[in-house]
């Protein structure tokens, strides 16, 4: 395991873009359809937009229908931490960067495939690399 990547709120605030900050930091949620990756297609990998960590691969990328971009399972799973919700009313599993505790969105049992989860991640979480 990599050792954790440890900021202050203030220097993850002066790194990140307001939405990212928003969705990472303060556990938000963008929108549908209205975050970066939901419609991509490409091949490469998805990263922690804060700490950089690799998290997700084009390989188990479907298209879910929700505007989010969604994942069958991560690269790794010692990569990520899932942690019950009880906000909202109902609960959810989220899913977080163990790295650097960067709030990445939820995972659901209604996926397709193998595994049949469902990662439901905020795009602004994630950087793209082709
Ligand atoms: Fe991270």
């Amino acid at each position: 395991m990599a050792e954790k990547a440890q900021k202050s709120d203030a220097e993850w605030r002066e790194r990140l873009t307001p939405e990212q900050y928003e969705m990472t930091r303060k556990a938000g949620t963008e929108p549908a359809f209205t975050g970066p990756h939901w419609d991509e297609k490409g091949e490469g990998t998805y990263r922690c937009v804060c700490c950089g960590v690799e998290l997700f691969s084009s390989d188990t990328k479907f298209d879910s229908g929700t505007g989010w971009p969604s994942f069958t399972e991560p690269v790794n799973l010692e990569q990520v931490e899932l942690r019950p919700d009880n906000s909202l009313f109902t609960r959810r599993t989220k899913v977080v960067c163990k790295r650097c505790d960067a709030h990445l969105g939820h995972v659901f049992d209604d996926g397709p495939g193998p595994t049949g989860q469902r990662y439901c991640i905020n795009g602004c979480a994630l950087s793209f690399d082709r």
